[in-house]
């Protein structure tokens, strides 16, 4: 998953793209990067892997310098690991475009062999936001101007929707010309507009969540449409276009589980919100198949269950108590192999209040299992604690296929949902009782939020996928997510060396 935003201000706007970035970091924390452009056009980049604050010192900041800019936190989905991947990603022809993108493309494979040898366009890495830069670029620059207008800037959004399919939240800098956002036709990832009053203008600001907006002193304007592109040119004035004839929006919800902060607000849609309900939805099952449970406590999973998890316990009228502390600094593990990691990565990042379990029947509460991994070593630490027996819920229902769009999701043979009933993951993890949400309750939670919304992007539960898959797609992505492939990626570019 990635992080996007984008400002466009009367003065020097890096220090708030490095804030806002930060506000963002929970988006991806691979790499970082940072584009400015000044009035007389120039250009000031920096980007490195790592987490923000790392990626940015004193010394970059103080050649930053530029009116407008766009910003990018990553974390690798489908592409590798590695320097060139970071972004914004450039390419000089026309005009120098630099492009940051959250999502994933489902037809990269054939458009990388159009752009070469229709268009003679060369990639450099297997990175679909490449692709999505050049194929950008490449409409573009049909239209032959030296000084582009924002209807030029929207013809080629539009043809860049006609020939990109998947998931696309995108900022890209023209240089010299201004800055440019748009969402893919289904507006599967979220792209938000902030408004700022300036001294002589309105300033903007469009990032992946609106949760960066108010730091900054912005307020929300939008949401960006489904297919919508935006263009701040460099004086400031603002044009927007929708480019697609057809669109829908279809967000995805894992968004509203998992991975947006919980200050943010998607399509009209709170999350904290949405995450209450989720909570309220649990106790109504909870109830419903089993109106005498021995329920004495429930615990959180932290971070992102605690809403839920609160929310139910209050519908269920039974006591909430922390029973995990969560070491906030843990950095990532020296190389093990992948599930050896994650199994002592849970250890080393939650530590267990063992007087909260003692003799007691507890339900734990997360968001979501993907491997199993989480919930198996917590199951075994609360009994461990001494807990007399161990129910779990999940505010999602069972996650049973990898995820195209953009959420780093393992392969599908290695989710433990993929080919298990929920009594077989409830047996594999250890839980006394395994509760999940249910799909129609999970879309309702999220639903109520903004009843215009009529579908969700909803794949990892249901195994389909809105757009169209170029042939053979899901079997390569699944062969690429394998654990072993990823882990010998990554000792293949520890080998040749970090910067
Ligand atoms: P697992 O241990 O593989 O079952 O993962 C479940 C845990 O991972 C839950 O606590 C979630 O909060 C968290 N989680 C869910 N989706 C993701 C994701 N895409 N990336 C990282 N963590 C995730």
């Amino acid at each position: 998953m990635c992080g996007i935003v984008g400002i466009s201000g009367e003065t020097n706007v890096a220090n708030e793209i490095y804030d806002s970035l930060l506000m963002l970091q929970h988006r991806g924390q691979d790499a970082a990067g940072m584009v400015v452009c000044n009035e007389t056009g120039e250009l000031n980049s920096r980007k490195s892997m790592g987490y923000v604050r790392d990626v940015f010192q004193q010394s970059h900041m103080n050649k930053l310098n530029g009116n407008y800019g766009i910003g990018h936190v990553r974390y690798p989905t489908a592409g590798g690991a590695g320097k060139e991947f970071s972004q914004p990603m450039y390419v000089n022809s026309p005009y120098g475009i630099s492009l940051a993108h959250n999502g994933n493309l489902t037809n990269s494979r054939t458009l990388t062999k159009e752009l070469f040898h229709d268009e003679m366009r060369r990639l450099n890495t297997d990175s679909d936001s490449e692709v999505l830069l050049n194929i950008f670029a490449q409409e573009l620059g049909k239209h032959r101007e030296i000084n582009p207008t924002p209807e030029h800037v929207f013809e080629a959004v539009t043809e860049t929707h006609k020939r990109c399919d998947g998931a696309y939240a995108v900022i890209a800098l023209i240089t010299g010309f201004g800055i440019l956002a748009f969402r893919d036709t289904n507006g599967i990832r979220p792209l938000s507009l902030g408004i700022r009053k300036g001294k002589t203008r309105d300033e903007y600001m469009v990032a992946s969540e609106d949760a960066s907006f108010a730091p900054q002193g912005f307020t929300k304007d939008r949401d960006i449409a489904p297919g919508e592109a935006v263009f701040i040119n460099r004086d400031g004035t603002l044009f927007s276009k929708q480019c697609a004839k057809v669109f829908q929006r279809r967000p995805c919800i894992f968004e509203y589980v998992y991975f947006s902060r919980p200050d943010s607000t998607i399509d009209e849609i709170s999350v904290h919100k949405s995450r209450m309900r989720m909570g309220s939805k649990l106790a109504d099952n909870i109830n419903k198949s089993n109106p005498n449970h021995d329920i004495d406590v429930v615990i959180p999973i932290p971070d992102s269950s605690t809403t839920a998890a609160l929310q139910l316990a209050v519908d269920l009228e039974i006591p909430y108590r922390e029973g995990f502390v969560k070491n906030r600094y843990i950095g990532r593990t020296f190389i093990m192999p992948y599930q050896e990691e994650r199994k002592k990565s849970v250890r080393r990042k939650l530590n267990i209040l063992d007087l909260e379990f003692r003799g007691k029947n507890v339900l734990l509460v997360d968001d979501s299992i993907v491997r199993g991994t989480t919930s198996k070593k917590i199951i075994e630490m609360a009994k461990e604690a001494g807990a007399r027996k161990v129910y779990f819920a999940s505010a999602a229902p069972a996650i049973k296929y990898q995820n195209l769009y953009g959420i780093d999701m393992p392969a599908t043979s290695e989710l433990i949902a993929s080919n298990k009933t929920d009594g077989e993951v409830a047996e594999e993890i250890g839980a006394d009782w395994l509760i999940y949400q249910t799909l129609e309750d999970l879309i309702e939670t999220v639903h109520a939020g903004n009843p215009e919304i009529q579908e969700f992007e909803t794949s990892i539960f249901t195994g389909e996928y809105i757009t169209p898959l170029a042939e053979n797609y899901l079997e390569e992505l699944e062969a690429s997510r394998l654990d072993k492939v990823k882990h010998q990626r990554e000792k293949d570019f520890l080998q040749d060396g970090e910067d």
